[in-house]
């Protein structure tokens, strides 16, 4: 966060850079998400059905569990086109 007097300039960088718009920023999440996704060499199926498409699940990241109660896991859908992802409970 900024605190104090803002400085002589400031103005540019809060205000004037290029912004891009919500469906830029979207595509090109979905394009890092899919090239991981394409990328993750130990990603596992895990016999779950993905709610969007009906495709098979991948526990993207099997060897990591979100130490949460009860503790989840990663998990992407692979099928072309769909960027589900989520939790499961492992
Ligand atoms: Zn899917």
């Amino acid at each position: 966060m900024f605190h104090g007097t803002p400085a002589r300039g400031l103005p540019e960088y809060f205000g004037m850079a290029k912004l891009k718009t919500l469906d830029e920023h979207n595509r090109e999440k979905v394009e890092a998400y899919e090239a991981e996704l394409r990328g993750c060499v130990d990603a596992r199926k895990n016999g779950i059905a993905c709610p969007r498409c009906g495709s098979e699940l991948l526990d993207t990241h099997p060897s990591l569990t979100l130490m949460s109660y009860p503790p989840k896991k990663r998990v992407g859908c692979p099928s072309e086109g769909c960027t589900f992802t989520g939790y499961r409970i492992a």
